[in-house]
């Protein structure tokens, strides 16, 4: 059965940068099982309450600033499935959720990077859903429950944020700086959690995990993994898939969820 999934998906210079999770991402398709759509959940698409992208035809977002000229020409051409993303609308609102489509939806680069690595072809269509800042774990790992059925489908469940994620340190860090012992720890901590599947934990990561808030001063980036955990099922345990960091600061790990 298809996994769910946690990726990182660094600065968008990823795309340009030849990094060991470009070179992850870019291999880890042949791993999984050919998904006939792909929801995902990104740190890029903040919403008051849950929501869902149903355009046909997403267009290109470039929400991001100060980076090199060819990003803002970057295309990734996947169709939209407008049935798929009110089906999915459906089990959200089903399970007590609050829930819009929107039909204007775009892929901003938290879609649209990692897939343009994972799947170039562009071939497999697309469905954004958004994440709640305002509500923590538990909130999300219930929006990840509700849409628990589509692995069911062959639907890959992709949340993507960043397992780490002080940007106030990122720029003064060198590409291939030493990670500092606070991210080292609080990423062990998390690794080992998540291998665990210990849901109770994870959910009080930020009181519980050590250096979280440093970690995730806000925690948008971290809260795609509780959806893509819950979207697993009762009593799923991760796989660790990928282990590296990006100036020291931003780690890129990501894991599949069964
Ligand atoms: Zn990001």
């Amino acid at each position: 059965m298809m996994p769910t999934m946690f990726v990182s998906h660094g600065s968008p210079m990823i795309i340009l940068q030849d990094i060991p999770a470009r070179d992850f991402l870019q291999g880890v398709a042949a791993q999984l099982p050919k998904p006939r759509a792909i929801a995902v959940v990104s740190a890029h698409w903040l919403t008051r309450s849950p929501a869902v992208g149903s355009a046909a035809r997403p267009e290109m977002i470039y929400d991001f600033g100060g980076f090199d000229e060819r990003l803002f020409h970057q295309q990734y051409p996947a169709p939209g499935v407008p049935e798929l993303a009110e089906r999915i609308a459906d089990t959200i609102a089903n399970a007590g959720l609050p829930v819009a489509l929107d039909p204007r939806r775009g892929y901003d680069h938290g879609v649209w990077v990692p897939l343009k690595l994972m799947y170039p072809g562009a071939d497999i269509p697309v469905v954004p859903i958004a994440v709640q800042p305002h509500y923590g774990p538990a909130h999300h790992m219930a929006l990840g429950r509700a849409l628990a059925g589509l692995r069911n489908e062959g639907v890959l469940v992709l949340g993507s944020g960043s397992f780490t994620h002080d940007l106030r340190r990122y720029f003064g860090h060198a590409e291939d700086a030493t990670a500092p012992a606070d991210v080292v720890a609080f990423s062990a901590w998390m690794d080992a959690k998540l291998v665990a599947g210990d849901t109770q934990a994870l959910l009080n990561y930020r009181t519980q995990a050590p250096f979280a808030v440093q970690n995730h001063p806000t925690d948008e980036h971290l809260l795609p993994i509780f959806t893509a955990l819950g979207a697993a099922g009762e009593g799923a345990k991760g796989t660790s898939v990928h282990s590296s960091t990006d100036h020291g600061v931003l780690r890129m790990d990501a894991y599949t969820f069964a």
